[in-house]
């Protein structure tokens, strides 16, 4: 076989015209009449076909015979047995297969990266700067929609919705420069629970005023509530799950994702789904702000335990308040404590 191109002598810079020709698994490269290479084809290599671009054959002392001709320098690569080019096919395709790996990896990693520390660290920064218009909007919207779909008018006696107004607005007047309006809902909705709303809306319904047994349990239960919302519980998972639902929109283009942030929020407060961690901040606040009252933390512990053992909210699939406030004995054990130091604090006056 015969090949003709040109060839670029090792150490010199000249391009000379040349014919490579090959017998069996020997070759021989001609300049004119002149032998200037020889030898097998295993001691090769040769240069991978892209596109049109003109082979190299590069021999044993650096020289370089290049050619036009693909078909053919193909057919002497396979005949010579190309052991370069046969272990380069499969060092790229074990190369291939590390790089896909490495990518799945990558991306599972990244994916934890972006949902368990960048989603949230946004959440807690953004929240924090979100206008207190923002916070009215989707705080009023949202409750539309829990009153649309979820919730039934309070059917508590004026009076004793009037005895909780009076006592939450006093609680409200001795929380140090809140830049909430704190407002009081009363909802029934055949279990006792209590949600907070971004803007500073929360809510209680009637089974929970019902089986409290004194107005401290009710203002323990406020305090967490408004912990929630001081800590902007609520906007840190909005602004989480908003942002997974416009990254969702712009990968695939799909708007309508968009349109499920509307309905974040009400499903968020009904699911409750508060990390542990927002419970214990949240807690911290009602203890910090009882101890300040003057308010035996005791009354926190007591009014959980009245829930968790409340018939009713242990059937069914009325066990929300716990679902959505875990590990409910911890909680008890630790308002166990702080009244404890509550009291030995007391001992010292
Ligand atoms: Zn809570």
């Amino acid at each position: 076989m015969k090949l003709e191109g040109y060839c670029y002598e090792s150490g010199s810079a000249a391009r000379r015209m040349a014919t490579f020709n090959v017998e069996g698994i020997a070759f021989n490269l001609m300049v004119g009449d002149e032998s200037i290479q020889s030898g097998e084809l295993s001691e090769l290599s040769f240069s991978e076909r892209i596109g049109n671009t003109p082979r190299k054959v590069v021999f044993k002392d650096g020289s370089v015979f290049e050619t036009q001709d693909n078909n053919k320098i193909d057919e002497v690569a396979f005949v010579g047995g190309n052991k370069y080019s046969i272990s380069r096919r499969i060092q790229m395709l074990e190369s291939k297969w590390r790089w896909a790996l490495t990518s799945v990896v990558f991306l599972v990693v990244l994916g934890y990266f972006i949902t368990s520390v960048m989603l949230p660290w946004a959440g807690r920064e953004l929240a924090f700067i979100v206008p207190s218009k923002v916070n009215e909007t989707i705080s009023s919207g949202g409750i539309r929609l829990l009153d649309q779909k979820w919730f039934e008018p309070s059917e508590l006696s004026d009076d004793k919705k009037n005895e909780i107004r009076e006592s939450f607005t006093d609680l409200i007047n001795t929380l140090p420069n809140s830049e909430f309006n704190y407002k009081l809902y009363f909802r029934n909705i055949g279990e006792a629970n209590a949600f907070s709303l971004p803007a500073g809306e929360i809510i209680l319904t009637d089974e929970l005023v019902r089986l409290a047994e004194n107005p401290e349990q009710i203002t323990a239960i406020l305090l967490h509530e408004i912990g929630h919302v001081h800590h902007r519980h609520v906007m840190q998972q909005v602004i989480r799950s908003s942002l997974i639902s416009v990254a969702i929109s712009m990968a695939t283009s799909d708007l309508s994702a968009l349109e499920d942030l509307v309905v974040v929020l009400p499903v968020f407060v009904l699911k409750s789904g508060y990390s542990q961690a927002d419970e214990i901040e949240a807690d911290a606040y009602m203890f910090e702000h009882m101890v300040r009252l003057q308010m035996n933390p005791i009354h926190f512990a007591n009014v959980l335990q009245i829930i968790t053992q409340d018939k009713s909210n242990i059937d069914g699939t009325t066990l929300k308040y716990f679902a959505s406030h875990p590990e409910t004995s911890k909680r008890i054990e630790n308002a166990i404590r702080k009244s404890n130091e509550f009291l030995g604090d007391g001992d010292v006056f």
